[in-house]
């Protein structure tokens, strides 16, 4: 008789965000007049930019011809692609990478959780609470997370790094020690970012004690406040300790295109081996490449007028998380997040849970958002709002939470 891989078992609950959709669908069917707002789940909203359309109709047209067909590309990549990216987001900023250390996806959340594969069963990770889920649930399926404890909800082999308001949302180094650090700045959920001295303190953490960090840079395009890292190779050693992957989802409305991209530097060695090595014959092994049509719409990001209408659109989302922070502070709410992050990371009030305030909003005033025990133990007694809806759907949803 076959055997299941029974870490599967081991998974807290459903996904998030399946469990939001279940009681969305279910207040839907009993009131199916109701007109509800979604600020929930991390889906953008606004169309694709023009120079992005028009790099997709170009990239079908030549598909169509006998000169322009491309059949299996190259797993890694297309130079083009490739290039731009080396160039644009790491050269430019002054950071040492090569176009040969990027390995194009489609899109990021198969290497956030894929990346775990090369490394060890018995390595010990680190994570913040609240987080991304992606990152715990890879590894809970590979098997590395040892025995669950019901009573703190916690893996013996898990570090989980509480972000709390006392340290302003910014995990302090464990005293023990991980191999695997995953990070996310811009943060999923809270909202909130790090100082180039806080990453480069986490730096030379990773490079004292031989740890990787998995670096998270997913919403690096709303940082708007001047001296913040957009990479983490603009640290000084991250080159020896690091791992850095980027969406094409939040910043340029990539969500249904799929596109990603994973930056591995050729310093990264094991005992000898490459990561870069390691992570070449996983990705050749086990996936084909990114489609051509899709990676020419990545080409156009990085054109001067692809960037040009990115800005905007970027802009827009953030303008619609300055109307919910404002907002929620006008209510009184107790707010993070927002100025560098299209999430906004709210206080719930009156001693509710993160699941009771979900209840009030939707059926109060019919908006959806996200509980934060969703995101890990210590996000309970917090909730996300996004600023991925529209503006005039921002704008009501906060008038109806002011009128709470
Ligand atoms: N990493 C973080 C922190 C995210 O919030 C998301 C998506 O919401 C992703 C990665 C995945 O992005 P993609 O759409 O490229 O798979």
């Amino acid at each position: 008789m076959y055997k299941i891989n029974d870490n599967y078992l081991k998974l807290q609950g459903n996904y998030l965000f399946s469990t939001i959709a279940k009681n969305v669908n279910a207040y839907k069917d009993s009131n199916p007049e109701a007109n509800i707002i979604r600020l929930g789940i991390g889906d953008v909203t606004r169309p694709l930019v023009p120079s992005i359309i028009e790099a997709l109709h170009k990239a079908v047209d030549e598909m169509g011809t006998p000169e322009g067909f491309r059949g299996y590309g190259p797993e890694q990549g297309y130079d083009f692609l490739r290039n731009a990216i080396a160039k644009q987001d790491y050269q430019a900023r002054g950071c040492n990478i090569e176009a040969d250390e990027i390995f194009i996806s489609d899109g990021s959340k198969c290497d956030v959780g894929n990346i775990q594969e090369i490394f060890a069963l018995n390595n010990k990770v680190a994570i913040c609470d609240p987080v991304y889920p992606v990152y715990v649930d890879s590894n809970v399926m590979a098997g590395r997370t040892g025995a669950f404890h019901p009573v703190t909800g916690g893996y013996d082999n898990l570090i989980y790094m509480p972000c709390l308001k006392d340290n302003g949302f910014i995990p302090e180094l464990p005293k023990e020690v991980p191999d695997l650090i995953y990070l996310c700045f811009p943060n999923n959920p809270t909202g909130m970012t790090i100082t180039k001295p806080q990453l480069q303190e986490w730096v030379d953490y990773a490079n004292k004690n031989g740890s990787i960090i998995l670096y998270d840079a997913a919403y690096e395009a709303y940082i708007t406040e001047p001296d913040l890292p957009h990479s983490i190779y603009e640290c000084e050693g991250a080159r020896t300790c690091a791992i850095e992957m980027h969406s094409f989802s939040k910043n340029a409305g990539f969500t249904g295109l799929r596109l990603g991209y994973m930056v591995i530097p050729k310093e990264l060695v094991s005992n000898g081996v490459t990561l870069h090595s390691l992570w070449n014959r996983r990705h050749g092994t086990k996936y084909n490449g990114a489609p051509y049509i899709v990676q020419r719409a990545g080409e156009a990001v990085y054109s001067e007028r692809g960037k040009a209408e990115l800005k905007e659109q970027v802009n827009y989302y953030l303008n619609n998380a300055k109307i919910i922070k404002e907002g929620l502070l006008d209510a009184g709410y107790e707010v993070y997040g927002g100025v560098n992050a299209p999430y906004i990371w709210l206080k719930v009030p009156n001693e509710k849970t993160s699941w009771e305030f979900f209840d009030t909003l939707l059926h109060e005033v019919q908006v959806v958002g996200t509980p934060g025990v969703g995101f890990g133990a210590h996000g309970e007694g917090y909730f996300r709002l996004t600023a991925f809806g529209t503006y005039e759907n921002t704008k009501e949803a906060l008038n109806r939470i002011k009128n709470l």
